[in-house]
């Protein structure tokens, strides 16, 4: 990787991609606003509030064990046995109140509340059971197999933070406690658009020099997958007050408006001029392959970024440096990407430079290991490469290629939602 320094200051004029995503997070301040949502309908949203535990997880002793409770005093010594009467039955939910002699023992489930005068229980495979009588052998620890108030949550903890994307597991732990409601933070709302003469929409007829707008479709997949308010404003063509409207109906509505298309400097790329008419923002050729090309800045009330045009230019952008900057406007606390040190199944090629994010395939190879393979062909308009991966193969700006065998640094798309 590249390091920190100021794009001014590289040779290259280029900005690295570390330095180009704590740019752009470090400038964002999550969304004000909550809302608070019945647990089911909260999967995918930002925690707002810490969530306290009200009570303790279990609430009470009980058992881990379909089995026998008694009293860990009794248990016999080496080639000892002893035999108890067994005084009643604790079921789930139905504890058994009755007293426990120390000669006595109680038939017990899983889930069951153990009876006070019990500390222990016995599985039923580890005594013998005679009618009403079970004798027990040595080897037995006192306190086993029971499950104690608090052991899972107690009473009073922080068990979930401000800044936690939701998963399945935490609806069913704020159930566990009690809790059938949660505060989260307003969803973002997301404007995006793409611009280009070229760009029809799939199912209208192309003519002679156009291509479908694919780059709508890719950024409507990776924004509903973070689940936004999408505002999908269409393909705009290359004129001036076209992209110029574009702009202003974006940024009246939406917290972040996200173009692609237009950011370089052809001839039909109004987006530089028309943003530094309106907005305040900057143009930065990020030290990234594919990519490079990349506006990020304010419109008004909302960001501004502006992706390259080619499509897995797209992707790989919006993965590295708006993501990111989402996760933080939508309030959730961001960590950097998982990755993987996986052997290469085979040669990659590369030319040093900037970080390339080549398209990869993690899997088996014969003996079992997990070994990454390419997609093949990298361009970045060679979008059936995304479609193939499932991960990015991220080479540093001064690697020279790579042989096989060879470990280099794998992002499984996975965790890139
Ligand atoms: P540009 O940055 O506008 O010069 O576009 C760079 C390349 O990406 C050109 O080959 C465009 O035709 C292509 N491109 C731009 N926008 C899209 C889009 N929405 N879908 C597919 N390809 C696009
Ligand atoms: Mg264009």
């Amino acid at each position: 990787m590249m390091s920190t320094r100021n794009p001014c200051d590289t040779p290259t004029g280029l900005l690295a991609v570390d330095d180009a995503r704590r740019r752009v997070v470090d400038a964002i301040h999550p969304v004000e606003g909550f809302e608070t949502l019945p647990l089911r309908s909260a999967l995918g949203r930002v925690v707002f509030n810490p969530v306290i535990s009200p009570v303790d997880v279990p609430p009470h002793r009980n058992s881990a064990m379909d089995g026998y409770a008694l009293n860990s005093q009794v248990l016999p010594a080496d080639g000892d046995q002893i035999a108890l009467r067994v005084v009643g039955t604790a079921w789930a939910g139905i504890p058994y109140e009755g007293r426990v002699a120390p000669d006595q023992a109680v038939r017990i489930m899983t889930g069951a509340k153990v009876p006070n005068d019990c500390d222990t229980v016995l599985p039923q495979e580890l005594v013998q059971i005679d009618g009403n009588t079970i004798h027990i052998g040595h080897g037995h620890r006192a306190g086993a197999n029971v499950r104690h108030p608090g052991e899972d949550v107690a009473r009073g903890e922080t068990i979930l933070s401000p800044g936690r994307r939701l998963q399945p597991a935490d609806l069913g732990l704020l159930a566990s406690l009690g809790i059938a409601e949660v505060a989260v933070r307003r969803r973002i709302r997301v404007a995006f658009f793409s611009t280009g003469d070229e760009l029809r929409a799939p199912g209208e007829p192309l003519g002679d020099g156009q291509i479908y707008d694919s780059n709508r479709y890719t950024l409507h997949g990776m924004l509903s997958r973070l689940g936004v308010d999408l505002i999908d404003l269409g393909c705009i063509r290359d004129r001036r007050p076209d992209v110029v409207a574009a702009f202003r109906a974006a940024a009246a509505t939406a917290d972040a408006v996200i173009t692609s298309g237009g950011v370089s400097v052809g001839d039909a790329d109004y987006v530089q001029e028309t943003l530094s008419e309106l907005g305040e923002v900057n143009f930065w050729k990020v030290a990234m392959k594919p990519g490079k090309p990349f506006a990020f800045g304010r419109l008004d009330h909302a960001w501004f970024f502006g992706l390259p045009g080619n499509p897995v230019a797209v992707m790989a952008t919006f993965y590295q440096l708006v993501l990111p900057a989402l996760r933080r406007l939508a309030g959730e606390a961001t960590s950097a990407p998982l990755t993987l040190k996986v052997p290469a199944a085979e040669r990659l090629r590369m030319s040093p430079g900037r970080t390339d994010f080549q398209r990869g395939i993690l899997g088996h190879d014969e003996h079992g290991e997990l070994v990454v393979r390419s997609t093949g062909r990298q361009g970045s308009h060679v979008l059936s490469s995304m479609s193939l991966a499932n991960c990015f193969i991220v080479l540093p700006a001064d690697c020279t290629g790579v042989e096989p065998g060879e470990r280099v640094e794998v992002q499984p798309f996975e965790g890139l939602f």
